[in-house]
């Protein structure tokens, strides 16, 4: 697979969109998807009843390297005096909600590296 292909599936998973073919509508809500793309029929699972734990995975290490960044970024920006207070408070604050904010998003990137690795058959 070529460089601009994976591109492409990334950038589509991260606008929500089927990685395959770029369909919107493959999200029934905000952390549903439909089982398959309605347009090119792909199986949004791969017909794996546990195939998103990867992605829970990704979204757990997305979410922690967020808030790590954010807190670092903070503490050097603010340095020497640094609030470690509101620091505290909002890096757990950033742990927590950085998870859900960021689901759906890491969700369909798990889809796409899987496509860059196991492309679909049909
Ligand atoms: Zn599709």
């Amino acid at each position: 697979m070529a460089g601009r292909d994976r591109l492409r599936l990334v950038t589509r998973a991260v606008r929500r969109r089927c990685p395959r073919c770029g369909t919107r509508g493959v999200w029934l809500s905000f952390t549903r998807m439909r089982p398959a793309c309605p347009t090119c029929g792909l199986q949004l699972d791969r017909g794996e009843s546990d195939y998103f734990y990867g992605a829970y995975m990704l979204n757990f290490v997305a979410a922690e390297l967020l808030a790590i960044g954010a807190f670092v970024i903070a503490l050097v920006v603010t340095w020497p005096s640094p609030p470690w207070t509101a620091l505290t408070y909002g890096t757990v604050a950033i742990a927590v909600i950085a998870p859900i904010v960021l689901y759906p998003t890491t969700k369909a990137l798990w889809l796409a590296l899987d496509l860059m690795f196991r492309p679909a058959e049909s």
